[in-house]
């Protein structure tokens, strides 16, 4: 970069690793912070100095916030009966940005994987099967990736809730998951919530 420093040219290569950014972006980016300083970037660098410092996942659901309960886990409003579990993050607040689910969620953190040597013990299985007793869950809602690795872990949970009197549910088919829901329209994500079907 012509007549740039050592640290903005660091800080344009740490912003070119984000997801969504390359090199080119990135330097538009920073220019563009550069040029902002007092009114964007400083707010960020301390927005994201504090962030990086307190976020963590709710012991509860997964979920990221900056405290050990996030405020879906601590909402009597969400205390509906109703559990929508997810692979990722990134699809539990895809659903919430649709806003049509107003029940709790869990995040498994991954896939059962007999390839990978991942195991329910080394997802948040047993925590979610907790969970279901402990908050008098009636309907668990499967929003899982349509995999082979996805819908085992589904096969898997509706297996482990066999005989407990809980309704299990699917979100309807054609619905890519695992990171992938955050691509969907709000819309098409409250459809496929309206739309979901006995699993
Ligand atoms: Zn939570």
């Amino acid at each position: 970069m012509a007549g740039g420093t050592e640290d903005i040219e660091a800080l344009i290569d740490i912003m070119a690793k984000l997801p969504g950014l390359g090199p080119r972006s990135a330097r538009r980016a920073v220019l563009h912070l550069i040029k902002k300083r007092a009114l964007l970037m400083q707010p960020l660098a301390q927005t994201m100095g504090h962030v990086a410092a307190t976020a963590r996942e709710c012991l509860t659901c997964g979920n990221i916030g900056t405290s050990d309960q996030c405020s879906i886990c601590t909402s009597d409003a969400r205390a509906n009966g109703q559990i929508c579990v997810v692979e990722d993050v990134a699809d539990l607040w895809a659903m919430e940005r649709g806003a049509s689910f107003k029940g709790r969620y869990h995040v498994l953190g991954g896939t059962l994987s007999a390839l990978d040597d991942v195991g329910p013990e080394d997802l948040r299985i047993p925590r979610l099967l907790t969970r279901i007793s402990d908050e008098t869950i009636t309907e668990v809602i499967l929003a899982l990736n349509a995999t082979v690795d996805g819908q085992t872990t589904a096969h898997y949970i509706a297996g482990e809730l066999e005989g407990s009197g809980v309704t299990v549910s699917s979100l309807a088919q054609g619905v890519p998951v695992g990171g992938e829901l955050d691509y969907l329209d709000d819309g098409t994500i409250s459809a496929a919530l309206r739309a979901r079907k006995a699993f």
